[in-house]
This record gives C-alpha cells, sequence and structure tokens, in this order.
C-alpha cells in the first residue's frame, strides 16, 4: 500500500488518505480492523458438515472466531454473504501457473524467452485466485521463475494465489523433465544435476539441494514417463529405487515433501516404496499400488481435468505434436476411473489439476470430474480443503476455518452438496483477510 500513497503525495496527504482508504488492499498486508462475513451456509471441512447460518470473524489476516448464525460484532466491516455458501479458500496441489496450453505452446518453446513466460503468469495467478484458489503447490517450471512469481505474489506487487514451489521437475536424462526431448540431435543437452536432471544416486543428492539453494518449498520427481514430452512412452519407468530413496531421504533432510508424477503402476510401486509424499497423475495405478499408497499414507493426486483436456485436444489434427497425441488419446480418458478405484480402496486424495496442460481458472471443473468418478462432493471439497493443507503440511494454518486459521475463505451461490458445478461460480475470494472478489466481481487494482 506505499506506491499508492507516494504517487499521490502532490494531491494532498488528506485526499491520500482517503484514496487509500477507499482502495481495496492487494498487498499482502492484511487490512486493520474487523471483518464478519455473514454466511447462509458454511462447509465445516473439519467435521464434513454442512452448517447452516454462520459468521466468520476476522481480524486483520486470521480468523478470530466462527460463530453459529448472524452475528454483528461491534464496530465490524459486515460482508453480507446470507444467500451463499462459504469454506476455506481453495487449494490446487497441482499447478504449473508459469506456463499454459495453446496451439503453438511447441512452437513458443523456440521464440519465447523466459520473461516471456513470466509475464502471462502473473494474470494466470489473478485467473486462479478469482476462481477461488487462495493456495497451489506448483510442480514444476523451467528456470525457477515460480519462486519469483510467488515472492511478487507475497510483497503484494501482483495478485495470486500462496505458491509453494518445486520450481524445477527432478527427472532423468530424455526422460519427462528433460526439456531438450524431441528436438533435434544438436539442439539436446547433456544437462546435470544442476537443471534438475539426474542420472544416480549421487545426482539426486545434488539436484534436491540445489533446490534448497534456490529457495523452493517442495520438491518434484518423475518417476514414470509423461503425456506432454516428446519421448515415445507416457508410463515407462525413468527413476530407480535408489535414485527415488535418495531424492526422498535428502528431501526430507531439508524439511521438503516430495511429489511423485507417475503413470505406470511400476513407477507408483517404487515411488511409494521410495517413501514420496504424493502420487500425480497415477493413471495405470493397481490394486497392489493402492494398498501400499494405503500402508504408507501416500496421498493420490488425480488431475482428472488434465486427462479429460487433453484427450479431447489429441482429436484436433496438430495441436499436439504427433507422439504427444498418441499418449494423450492412450492415457488421458483412463485417469477418471482410477480416481473413483483409488476411492473406494480407501487411498487419501488431495486436489490437484496440473493446470497450465488446461487453461487456468477452469480448475473447479476438476470437483463436478471427481463427482463423475463416484467421489462423494463433500469428500472432493475436503480433498481441496483440509486433505491439500495436509499434504502441504500447513493443515494447522489453511484448509479448515477456526480460530486462528488464516483468514483464507471463498463462497459460491447455492449447495455444492447437491449441485457441485456451483463451485465453478465462486462469487467472493478473501485470502490473507484482503478481499479479491466480491459479488462475482474483481476488487479494482490500487494501481
Ligand atoms: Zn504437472
Amino acid at each position: 500500500m506505499h506506491h499508492p500513497m507516494l504517487s499521490r503525495a502532490c494531491v494532498g496527504v488528506a485526499a491520500a488518505l482517503a484514496t487509500l482508504a477507499a482502495m481495496p488492499a492487494v498487498t499482502a498486508d492484511a487490512p486493520a480492523g474487523v471483518t464478519a462475513l455473514q454466511c447462509g451456509h458454511l462447509i465445516d471441512t473439519a467435521a464434513g458438515k454442512l452448517l447452516g447460518e454462520s459468521t466468520v470473524v476476522i481480524d486483520g489476516g486470521r480468523v478470530r472466531e466462527v460463530v453459529s448464525g448472524k452475528s454483528t460484532p461491534a464496530g465490524a466491516k459486515i460482508i453480507d454473504l446470507s444467500t451463499q455458501t462459504c469454506m476455506p479458500g481453495l487449494i490446487d496441489a497441482h499447478t504449473h501457473l508459469t506456463d499454459e496450453t495453446s496451439r503453438t505452446a511447441y512452437v513458443d518453446k523456440f521464440h519465447w524467452n523466459l520473461a516471456d513466460y513470466v509475464i502471462r503468469s502473473t494474470v494466470y495467478a489473478r485467473r486462479t485466485l478469482l476462481a477461488g484458489f487462495t493456495t497451489v503447490r506448483n510442480l514444476g517450471d523451467m528456470q525457477n521463475e515460480s519462486a519469483a512469481l510467488r515472492d511478487a505474489i507475497n510483497a503484494g506487487v501482483v495478485p495470486g494465489p500462496r505458491i509453494f514451489t518445486a520450481g524445477k521437475a527432478i527427472g532423468s536424462t530424455g526422460g519427462h523433465a528433460d526439456p531438450s526431448n524431441g528436438m533435434r540431435q544438436d539442439l539436446m543437452k547433456d544437462l546435470g544435476p544442476t537443471d534438475g536432471i539426474i542420472n544416480g544416486p549421487e545426482d539426486a543428492v545434488k539436484a534436491v539441494r540445489e533446490h534448497y539453494k534456490l529457495g523452493d518449498d517442495v520438491i518434484k520427481i518423475m518417476p514414470s514417463g509423461g503425456v506432454m514430452d516428446e519421448g515415445a512412452s507416457g508410463d515407462n519407468s525413468q527413476l530407480t529405487l535408489e535414485e527415488i530413496r535418495a531424492v526422498v531421504s535428502t528431501a526430507h533432510d531439508y524439511g521438503f515433501t516430495v511429489a511423485a508424477h507417475a503413470h505406470g503402476a511400476e513407477a507408483i510401486r517404487r515411488a511409494v516404496l521410495g517413501g514420496v509424499d504424493s502420487i500425480e497423475h497415477g493413471t495405470f495405478m493397481d490394486a497392489e499400488d493402492m494398498k501400499l499408497m494405503v500402508e504408507h499414507g501416500t496421498y493420490y493426486v488425480p488431475t482428472i481435468i488434465a486427462g479429460d483436456f487433453v484427450a479431447q485436444k489429441a482429436k484436433i489434427p496438430g495441436y499436439y505434436p504427433p507422439q504427444v497425441a498418441a499418449k494423450a488419446a492412450a492415457i488421458g480418458p483412463l485417469i477418471q476411473a482410477t480416481a473413483g478405484r483409488a476411492y473406494k480402496a480407501h487411498v487419501k486424495i488431495a486436489f490437484g489439476t496440473d493446470a497450465a496442460v488446461y487453461p487456468h481458472g477452469e480448475n473447479a471443473h476438476e470437483f463436478e470430474l471427481m463427482v463423475g468418478a463416484g467421489i462423494p462432493p463433500m469428500y472432493a471439497l475436503q480433498a481441496a480443503t483440509l486433505n491439500a493443507a495436509t499434504l502441504l503440511r500447513k493443515d494447522k494454518e489453511l484448509g479448515t476455518l477456526g480460530s486462528g486459521k488464516i483468514a483464507d475463505v471463498v463462497a459460491v451461490p447455492g449447495n455444492p452438496l447437491e449441485d457441485i458445478s456451483v463451485m465453478k461460480q465462486v462469487s467472493f475470494v478473501m485470502k490473507d483477510g484482503v478481499v479479491y472478489k466480491l459479488n462475482s466481481t474483481p476488487t479494482p487494482l490500487p494501481y
């Protein structure tokens, strides 16, 4: 909030202060004073219950208390959400905020500099926040640029979700994390651990330490092939058990959790045995994998929407390179059924979408696909709040609403337990006590 004041100093202190008071804050600084959100209904994600009329009392950037019924605390600013259902801010445990799908994405790689991606990422971040996602786990970028986006958002320079980033994903030569896959030979590079490419446990240790040095928050590894790179297989095993163990033990030394991209059953098995915290996509997960995940407490982050989107786009000639289109058509349609089977097998599920593979801001469509897979609506909402917060090891502050929690609150019109599609119509967004969307309208930026 300092820049507007400085720039308007010439119009006089009183006028500047008046302007300042009228402007909704976009900075990370929480507004002073108490705000009462009078909600028609409230989703209690800890209890898994839909409550009736409730008031969420916010003091600065934290929840002071959640009161049953309509409460009007003395001196509080009142926000009327009496026709809305409130819930904790949503968490997407799998995004790529510095990239986005398009028909030209594979060619753009040869024309765009990192700055071209980063400028666009500020737009993707705002879209994500306005869709109700106040926190994301960003699982892979190019050159750690998502950490810069994270820091700019935290400093109040641009609006966006709270980001926990993995920086660049870690994988093996020619694997899903190798950016020179599919290029002509003179452009292919022999990359090493400082670029996130490992071959052997020693490289694995170094790659994790490199991420610590760069200030990342989590670690992402690629134990199997993937759909969007130009390698031949979407599901083969691309890391050894020893490499995975080396990543995980080093990561845990530094307090990082580890997310594992894995489509193939064997790659999933190795990742779970290697001690990762979550399996991403998990397409060909078999009964043995599911049993192991339950035993190890490993989370599953399905990203059904990404599978759905790529399967549709694979039908459009030229949208993807041929190798990618073939893998998208084979793998994409299978994820929804896997998610349904995993839920039935009592595998813990956290909400994640692989945003960038489909356009940013459409994240909430994942709720419909989860419910379509046979996952109850309340569980889907818990997956995007309590479970995702627990996976991030931030459940003391995020994912539920109660005294002392971070003031991230969103609201939707209607009852998502009866009609999950209302999750696509988020009408109110508060993050850190700051309102970014009110009455379905983004609040104006202070610049
Ligand atoms: Zn991804």
